[in-house]
Formats: structure tokens, sequence, C-alpha cells
């Protein structure tokens, strides 16, 4: 029987408006999406939660694996809003943001952020709605900026505004972040994305403030700011990974830039064992299309080839026309990517050093499947810890990981070419427990007798960290 190596990179998909309804929710989960994002920038607390719920029942039921990712909305400064909605503006116009909250017109806006006029200086690039509009200030005065557009177009209510090379002072948590992490703890998140962190201590923060409350999440930095990107092994060790906010980062560095960053944050990620998701408009046309652009078939490809653990859908998930085509035409890219360039066990994996028991056993798992073709490595794990650490070197090798704990679950969910399952173990001895992992394995047809896997198991049994035995076996060949 041929069965397929299932797929290895993961998705990660944005609930909003177009992805509410149970039904559209199970065919997004059933195409194949990996953890859900619940967006903090739109929605009410209660919203989020319910989604939530819903999203954690329809897995339960289908036997999937889901984790769940917050993402905080940050100090995203935004303009607010227009007496009409929006207005066009033209190069040339010039325009003021101040801070009255007063409804804006075709002449002013209001701010959200009223330290922004202490930020700029004349000269300086603004940048609006990502991007798309773009103002050069004029001057500055207590209460106002005054602009002139360089590029025109159309601004509607709480659209976003960056400053071209960084250098905003908004601190990297807001108030309302913070109640926003508390909801994150009520629905027990797997992981909680920062939004604009500039250092390592705005990550150590929000894992404190996420810890104090009873938090036990996945802490994950984007990688938005133009600061960051000076900062970046030291946010990663504050970290558990690391987003490429595409969005943000094109209007801080300049889009030309993006590209040869996002290689270089995915492997700095993997060397310091930490996850990356590459972020933003993957597959912006399917928002309208039900079939994506060439460019975004070879930009979600090209991410897998760098390296990323998962690939994130926004818009195209969140208020898009299609948003179970596109997880559909998400997978099928990321398969053929997956095992179009694996680099078996380069040179450098040979000159690693290891000083940890479990992560030699991990390491050794992987030596052991390039060299005998195993079909699979098994892992029985606690906290996952094993199982990230193989899935931080390409092997090519599916990682099936097999744990009783529901959390570790759902955060090996973002890992990269890991598997998780979850076990109810009955036994409390090595083998037998072993045993019982290649049962669980050949019930899914996972594999079948005869095929060879590479099995890592910790004694004592069940204690965290505790990865200490690899044992090689033919399935169903045991005395
Ligand atoms: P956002 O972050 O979608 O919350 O803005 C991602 C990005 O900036 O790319
Ligand atoms: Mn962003």
């Amino acid at each position: 029987m041929f069965r397929p190596v299932p797929r290895a990179t993961k998705i990660v998909a944005t609930l909003g408006p177009a992805s509410r309804e149970p039904e559209v929710l199970e065919r997004m989960l059933r195409a194949g999406v990996n953890v859900v994002r619940v967006n903090f920038s739109h929605g009410t607390a209660e919203e989020h939660t319910s989604i939530v719920c819903l999203v954690r029942e329809i897995a339960e039921r289908l036997g999937q694996s889901v984790g769940v990712l917050a993402d905080l909305q940050g100090p995203k400064i935004r303009i607010g809003k227009f007496a009409d909605g929006k207005v066009t503006l033209a190069a040339g116009d010039r325009f003021r943001l101040d801070v009255d909250p007063a409804p804006g017109d075709r002449t002013r806006v209001g701010l959200d952020y009223p330290e922004l006029v202490n930020d700029v200086r004349p000269g300086d690039i603004l940048l609006l709605d990502d991007g798309r509009m773009m103002m050069r200030v004029q001057a500055t005065t207590v209460a106002a900026i005054d602009c002139v557009v360089v590029q025109g177009g159309v601004l509607s209510n709480r659209k976003g505004i960056n400053r071209q090379g960084g250098g905003l002072s908004a601190p990297a948590l807001t108030a309302k972040d913070m109640e926003d992490i508390k909801t994150a703890i009520s629905f027990e998140a797997d992981f909680i994305a920062v939004s604009f962190p500039k250092t390592a201590a705005d990550m150590s923060r929000a894992r404190e403030l996420m810890r104090a409350g009873g938090g036990r999440a996945l802490m994950i930095a984007k990688i938005e700011r133009y600061e960051a990107i000076g900062n970046l092994e030291e946010i990663l060790k504050a970290s558990d990974g690391i987003m490429v906010a595409r969005g943000d980062l094109a209007v801080e560095v300049g889009d030309a830039a993006v590209p040869a960053l996002q290689k270089r944050m995915i492997r700095m990620a993997k060397e310091f064992n930490k996850i990356a998701i590459t972020a933003t408009q993957m597959m912006e046309s399917m928002i309208e299309s039900p079939v994506p652009t060439r460019a975004e078939v070879s930009d979600v490809a090209n991410a897998v080839l760098d390296g990323t653990d998962a690939v994130m859908l926004s818009a195209e998930t969140a208020a898009g026309k299609h948003p179970v085509e596109t997880i559909e035409a998400m997978a099928r890219v990321c398969i053929e990517a997956d095992r179009s360039d694996v680099k078996p066990l380069d040179a450098a994996f040979l000159n690693r050093t290891f000083n940890r028991i479990d992560q030699t056993i991990a390491m050794s798992a992987l030596f052991v499947a390039h060299h005998m073709k195993v079909k699979a490595v098994v892992s029985l794990t606690q906290s996952g810890s094993t199982a990230l650490w193989m899935s931080r070197i390409d092997s090519g090798v599916p990682v099936y990981a097999l744990t009783s704990e529901e959390r570790s679950r759902r955060r090996m969910c973002l890992y990269r070419e890991v598997h998780p399952l979850l076990i109810a173990f009955h036994a409390q001895e090595r083998e037998a427990l072993l045993l019982e992992a290649e049962q669980r394995l050949l019930e899914a047809g996972i594999v079948e007798a005869g095929d060879l896997i590479a099995l890592t198991i910790g004694e004592p049994i069940g204690k965290s960290g505790g990865t200490n035995t690899l044992k090689i076996v033919r399935v169903g060949e045991r005395a």
C-alpha cells in the first residue's frame, strides 16, 4: 500500500468573519489547518473565547490536533475615523494628523497615539495602510503633524501608520495587550504572539505577565520593527519562536530588504532551536480569486525551502471569499516543496555538539533515520522538547510525537515535520509502552508490519526532559 509522507510544513490560518461558521471551520480543519490564529486587533474577548471553543470541539470530533495562536495587537499606531468612512487623497495634497478625536475629512484626521507628534521630524516619510499611501512630514507642533501626500489613494478608518526607518517610541505592550494576555490565558492559548517588540526585554516582560497569570503558552516575537532586526539574537533567546511579519516589516525596512531578512531569520531561529512562522500576503490574491498567482505559489514554496516551520494566512481565511480553497492550495504547494529539496543531514550536523542527554538522543535518532532509511521516527515525549530538537534539522523523515499531554500535543502542531498524536499510555514499563506506541501507529495506518522505525523514550517513564533511550525496530517483529 502506498502511503504518502505527511506534509512537513504547517499552516496557520487567521480566523475572522469568513471563518466563523462551524461548517466552514470544519472544512478548513479537514483541508489541513494546524494552528488557528485569533487576532486581537479585531473582535472582543467573548468572540475570541467562543471561536476557540468551537475550533477545539470540531478538532476533537475529527480527531485532529489543532493549536491556538493568540496574536496581540501591540502598539500599532492607527488613524482615527472619518466622517464619511474614508477620503481620497492625491499626491501634492496637504493633510494633517492631529490629536483631535473629532471625525476626519479631506484635510485632517485624528491619531490614537498622540505621542507620535514627538517621534517625527520634518522630512520623515510616514506610510499609511501598510505602505499603500505615503506622506512626507512638513512641520510638527505639539498637537499636529502637517504632511504633504507623496503617494495618494483611498484612506479609510483606522488604518495603520508606520515611520520609514522605525524609531517610534510606543512600548511593545499596551494596556489592551495586558488585558488580552489574560483572555489568551483563560482560553489556554498555546502560543502568544507579541507585536512590534524591539528588544529581548519586551519579550521577557510579556512572558512574565503570561506566567504570572498562570499561562503556559509559547511566546512568539513578531519581527516587524526596524530595531528588532539589530536585536534579533537577543530577541530569539528570549522567545520560543518568531514570526516574519512581512506586512509591517516591509514598511519599516523597505520591501526589497524583506526576502533576504526572511531567510536570515528562519536560519537563525533554527540555530537557536526556535520556531519560525512566515506571514502576510502569502496567498493575498485568493481573498478574491479561487486560484493563487504563480508568484504566490513561488512565495509559499520558497518559504518552505527557507526552512520555515509554518506559513500563515491572514485576510485570506479571516475575510476572504475562499478560505477553504486557499488552505487546500497552500497545503498542495507545501507538500510538493517539502520533499523537493531535502538536504540529507549536511556535514554541519556532524560538527554539532550537545551536552544534554535528551538532545543527544534526538540527534541520534535523526542520524539513524538518515542512515537506515527508517519509515518514521517515533518519539514518546512528555513536554515535546525531543520533537522540537528533531524538527530543527531538515531530515526529510516524519517524526510522530506521542504524548499523553494535551498541551504538548497542541504546541507540537507548529513544529515542522512533527505529527503529534495523543495517546493514553496504559503500560508502566518501557517495553510495554513501546509496544503500545507501535500499536497506535499501526492502527492509524502510519506504519505497517515490516517497516523500520526509530523510537525514543525516557526513563523514568513520564518524566519531562528524561529522554535517554533510542531503539530501532522492525514493526511487528519483536520477541
Ligand atoms: P499583523 O502582523 O497582521 O498583525 O499586522 C503581521 C505583519 O505585520 O506582517
Ligand atoms: Mn504587523
